[in-house]
């Protein structure tokens, strides 16, 4: 029988440093927190954020875009990705989520964690209403991502 899983455990503390600077951060956190407020979530009520740092120190930002029929919604994450690599970016360091439910980190969810692997392991930062910051790498949150490697292992066994 089905049951649903209970509340997800905080990922542990990343053993790596930091791939952003305090104020890098406390920037990114502002520009999430700005790009929610653009949020279109109608049919939730909630509004997300994200801020990416790309490599060079560039940051992009997102939020949800909702939409009537529920499966074309597209989440912040990856509107900001999307928006960067547009832009011509490929690399990147960090990502930054903001959002307004108190007392909670929200993870991205697992297509983003999907998307945003293709361009590599990055910190993700889950940030609550009321600043509180979660550290992780992107490798902990999916661990076991596909990637081109898989493609190529496929294409190996084709012969
Ligand atoms: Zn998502």
């Amino acid at each position: 029988m089905f049951s649903a899983p209970g509340p997800a455990a905080e990922p542990p503390a990343p053993t790596t440093a930091p791939s952003c600077s305090p104020q890098q951060l406390d920037a990114l956190i502002e520009l999430a927190d700005r790009t929610k407020l653009r949020a279109y979530a109608d049919y939730s009520k909630f509004r997300v954020g994200a801020a990416l740092l790309a490599a060079d120190g560039t940051m992009f930002s997102g939020c949800n875009v909702e939409n009537s029929s529920y499966g074309l919604t597209m989440c912040a994450e990856r509107v900001a990705l999307f928006t960067a690599v547009a832009a011509g970016f490929n690399s990147f360091r960090a990502v930054v989520v903001t959002h307004d439910a108190k007392g909670t980190y929200v993870y991205p969810c697992g297509a983003c964690r999907q998307v945003l692997s293709e361009f590599g392991d990055i910190d993700v930062y889950c940030v609550q209403p009321d600043g509180k910051v979660s550290r992780s790498r992107l490798s902990q949150l999916l661990p076991v991502a596909f990637s081109k490697a898989e493609l190529d292992k496929v294409a190996a066994a084709r012969g």
